[in-house]
């Protein structure tokens, strides 16, 4: 048996003005504000983070941003610094999102910048890889996990990734209904267990939570987190009606 606490996370992405973003998690909040034994996360727009950390501050639900820039300040016109996310109430970030490294140029190697950054200011990276349906059907998928994982992580220590989270979100499972078996998810998920281990040892390997993400729904849920492997999820379209996140998040 793990100790591993289950988070799961919603990722609400360009979606929800400030108001409709504060009447989501009001609602959110009533529905599962009895829940202990599992971490939740919700991750509005940047616009509406402040609101909304009003509303979720010292409550069950975390509040996480959707990506960050690594400097602390400066001349980087559109780009918000891990201090902005902190002073917002942010406790986490998605890094690496599938969405930022084919729409806005995000590489290994950005990912591996803001990860740090995000450690250097208290915030829970939930550091994002997967692979395509064009790789997965070339025998691709483990060679670009490990090539993510690797260069994502390279220059950290065990005992900097303590707090991070890794999110397993085949892109052919995002947004598309396709979600993976759980099996195939499983499979995937040991898989990165043990590179972790491989390139960090065994006790980072053992307590590191490790999501799926890719059409997660109230009714796959279950079968998801039977896995011994998956520690959570990461959620996108469903998490964006309070009602069905719930759900998802009381599985
Ligand atoms: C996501 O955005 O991370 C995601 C997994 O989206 P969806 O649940 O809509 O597939």
């Amino acid at each position: 048996m793990t100790s591993r606490t289950a988070l799961i996370a919603g990722n609400w992405k360009m979606y929800k003005t400030g108001d409709d973003a504060v009447e989501t998690a009001r609602r959110l909040l009533d529905l599962v504000k009895d829940v202990r034994d599992r971490d939740i996360m919700i991750a509005p727009p940047f616009t509406a983070l402040s609101q909304v950390s009003q509303i979720v501050n010292g409550t069950p639900v975390g509040l996480g941003a959707q990506n960050l820039y690594w400097e602390k300040e400066g001349a980087f016109t559109g780009e918000i610094s891990p201090e902005m996310l902190t002073a917002a109430g942010c406790q986490y970030v998605i890094i690496g999102h599938s969405e930022r490294r084919q729409f806005f140029g995000e590489t290994d190697e950005t990912v591996n910048q803001k990860i740090r950054a995000a450690n250097a200011n208290s915030l829970i990276p939930v550091f994002c890889i997967g692979e395509s349906e064009q790789e997965r059907d070339s025998n691709l998928t483990f060679s670009v996990l490990d090539k993510q994982v690797q260069s994502g992580l390279q220059g950290f220590a065990s005992g900097d990734l303590e707090r991070l989270v890794i999110a397993y979100e085949p892109v052919w499972a995002i947004g598309t209904g396709k979600t993976a078996t759980s099996s195939q998810a499983q499979e995937v998920h040991s898989f990165l267990r043990s590179l972790v281990e491989k390139l960090f040892g065994e006790i980072l390997a053992q307590s590191i939570r490790i999501l799926y993400g890719g059409s997660v729904k109230p009714n796959n849920i279950v079968e998801l987190m039977g896995m011994p492997d998956i520690d959570g999820a990461l959620v996108g379209g469903a998490s964006l009606d309070a009602e069905t996140f719930s759900k998802i998040v009381c599985y």
